[in-house]
């Protein structure tokens, strides 16, 4: 029986059986033909070719053979590994990238300004522009300067969004002085919102996960990047969480352009090796101290062209 206060529905509606598969590492071993994905069962370990069976329209997977049982992604992922119900949940929810349990209810009366409400976001500011970002691809991105209250008049704001594309907030970033192109400090969450949980521009990626990704630090990398009409997303940092590295594997083929500082390089080299095993990566070394941001768009794109499908 499923316990109470969990809301599987809700998690199934962020993670398909795929991208179970593709986290565990075991989409590789299968194949994928006609709506469907087939191969040999990894829950009996057998070597039928034909054996496991998953029809993605509706999300259920079957096993013909020795176990001759099916389900959903909560079954597959309690098979696999022996979970419970609640450590189901939680496995679910760390791919997800949200809670396991239900949304709280609303409160009777609305708490006062959660989080940024919806506010006009100046796009015209010097620090984007120093970014080669135009600000058409800044507003198209909801990327700017709040010019009302002060204290986010030095900071440019970047709006996150879960996997489906839902709003969570702002991330923040203080700029040194107004005109400067320079950041300061480390990225500002809201409340409630962890950094290992996001991968930055994500949902706008997902009608291109049958091909290839490039992944950088910073959203400025990716906007770059989308006026060249090459899909990335963002780490917003150095570390690759267990999240960001399950939604990777989904990518048949990932490039890293990473800072070209001494942090960006080894960070490089250790997310190639974490991901290796799920995915093609390829790496794209910067020339030293430089980000992907001090290049121009011919360079940015002759520097990835060896790399894209
Ligand atoms: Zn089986």
């Amino acid at each position: 029986m499923i316990p109470q206060g969990f809301d599987f529905q809700h998690l199934k509606s962020y993670v398909s059986i795929e991208m179970v598969l593709a986290a565990k590492g075991l989409l590789p071993f299968l194949r994928k033909k006609g709506g469907r994905i087939i191969g040999p069962c990894p829950l009996h370990h057998g070597d039928n070719p034909h054996a496991f069976v998953v029809t993605l329209t509706k999300d259920l997977w079957h096993c013909f053979t020795r176990c001759d049982a099916g389900g959903d992604v909560v079954e597959l992922v309690r098979r696999l590994d022996a979970l419970t119900y609640p450590q189901a949940a939680a496995y679910l929810a760390t791919l997800a990238g949200v809670s396991p349990k239900p949304p709280a209810p609303p409160p009777k009366k609305p708490a006062p300004l959660p989080r940024f409400n919806p506010v006009y976001l100046y796009p015209y500011i010097p620090f984007l522009i120093n970014k080669g970002i135009h600000h058409e691809t800044a507003a198209r991105f909801g990327i700017g300067s709040l010019r009302g209250p002060r204290s986010y008049q030095n900071s440019v704001l970047v709006p996150l969004h879960d996997i489906k594309g839902n709003p969570l907030g702002y991330a923040t970033r203080f700029i040194k002085g107004y005109s400067s192109y320079q950041t300061m400090g480390k990225w500002q969450f809201p409340n409630g919102i962890a950094k290992k949980e996001l991968l930055f521009n994500f949902h706008r990626c997902r009608p291109h996960l049958g091909d290839c990704l490039v992944v950088v630090e910073c959203p400025w990398g990716v906007l770059r990047l989308t006026q060249l009409d090459i899909p990335a997303v963002a780490l917003l940092g150095i570390h690759l969480s267990d999240f960001q590295r399950a939604l990777l594997a989904l990518v048949p083929r990932v490039i890293l352009l990473m800072d070209g500082d001494q942090a960006g390089r080894n960070a490089t080299d250790r997310i190639y090796d974490v991901l290796s095993p799920f995915t093609d990566v390829r790496r794209v070394k910067l020339p030293p101290d430089t980000d992907p941001d001090d290049h121009t768009g011919i360079r940015l794109r002759a520097m990835l062209e060896p790399f894209l499908p």
